[in-house]
């Protein structure tokens, strides 16, 4: 029981296994109630002890006593004019901000929730907005759980698929990555292909997280296949270079099968050059494992970088479809309400 805050325990962190300990062991209450509780908690999504209606009031009260659901506040949603993207502020109990996003894509019915695993990130990518915050804190299982309950609850739409693609890098916190992965695939009805986690090279992590043999989707954050530059851009390269890197997602191919996406971040006149678009293809034509390329043209932020040109883009997926990978671009959301990769900062509108 890890998920604890101000002494109450986040109900919204406990998986089915911990509910079921709690009530039949700790509380000594009847087997069926597990049940119950589950679906009041993440079926019905009600964070108000009093609308749970098939317990008695005295129940209710032994709950509300060690229980609180959830513990993240909405501080703020922000709607898109142009695409609908809902962009919500979280506080924490702690009084910590942290922030989600939730993305209707035009191709697809089903909604996508990008969600953070920190409170800011350590990692200090120059062109992040997340990076500039500095490393406050790692997210509880409960509290990754919440952004998603939350999300559902005020919007009233059912989310069908996840990316940890907000603050935070979230290997840096797998514990708690797959203790809520454990919880949205059990509880949440979100099955663990239609989860993405993006990292920005831990090697030791990529392992661990492959030992796991958990089919998520992985995406990693290359932004360049040429040593130098890839320090400047994702400082952790500096402890594990691109060989390490490679290597590392060898075994975790061996391990899971499952593909792997790099993603690239369009800098202009930083990385996308055709010698850059060459580099790129050299280092993924003979891995030993699938891969997808997803170039993402850069979001502004308060930094000195500019977003390549559009043309620029295409050009430079031509070169590296050259190497017979696929290579995709990445549409923009919400970069009117700076709910857009790598522009979470935390900054009330
Ligand atoms: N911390 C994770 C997830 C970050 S968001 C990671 O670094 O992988 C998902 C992607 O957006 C990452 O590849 C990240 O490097 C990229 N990104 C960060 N800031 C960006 C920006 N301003 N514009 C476009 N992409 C950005
Ligand atoms: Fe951290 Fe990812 Fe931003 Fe880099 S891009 S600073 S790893 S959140």
């Amino acid at each position: 029981m890890s998920q604890i805050l101000k002494n109450k325990i986040s109900l919204s962190g406990l998986s089915k296994e911990e509910i079921a300990q709690f009530i039949t062991e700790e509380l000594k209450w009847e087997k069926f109630r597990i049940e119950q509780i589950h679906s009041w908690i993440y079926a019905k999504s009600s964070g108000d002890f009093n609308t749970w209606s098939d317990l008695s009031a005295d129940k209710r009260e032994v709950l509300a006593e060690k229980f609180s659901i959830p513990l993240i506040q909405t501080k703020e949603r922000q709607i898109s004019q142009k695409d609908k993207t809902e962009k919500y502020l979280f506080s924490l109990p702690d009084d910590q901000l942290v922030e989600s996003v939730l993305m209707r894509f035009k191709d697809r019915d089903s909604l996508t929730a990008c969600i953070s695993s920190q409170v800011g990130c350590a990692v200090g990518c120059p062109f992040c907005a997340t990076g500039k915050l500095g490393f406050k804190r790692n997210l509880m299982a409960s509290e990754i759980v919440d952004q998603v309950m939350a999300m559902q609850r005020i919007s009233g739409e059912k989310i069908h698929n996840l990316v940890f693609m907000g603050q935070g890098e979230p290997l840096n916190n797998l514990d708690n990555i797959i203790k809520s992965i454990q919880i949205f695939r059990e509880s949440v009805g979100i099955g663990v292909r239609h989860i993405t986690v993006s990292t920005s090279g831990i090697v030791p992590k990529i392992i661990e997280l492959g030992e796991t043999k958990i089919q998520i989707n992985l995406a990693i954050s290359l932004h360049s296949a040429k040593q130098e530059l890839r320090e400047k851009l994702v400082p952790v390269a500096r402890r594990w270079n691109l060989f390490d890197l490679m290597q590392a997602l060898k075994v975790y191919f061996d391990q899971t099968g499952r593909r792997i996406t790099f993603e690239y971040t369009m800098l202009k006149d930083i990385n996308d050059t055709n010698e850059d678009a060459r580099a790129l293809c050299d280092l993924v034509r003979d891995l030993p494992f699938p891969c997808l390329i997803n170039l993402i043209p850069y979001n502004s932020t308060d930094s000195e970088f500019q977003c390549s040109d559009r043309s620029r883009i295409q050009h430079f997926k031509s070169i590296v479809e050259r190497s017979g990978r696929k290579a995709t671009v990445r549409v923009t959301l919400g970069s009117d309400i700076s709910g857009a990769c790598g522009q979470l900062a935390n900054k009330n509108s």
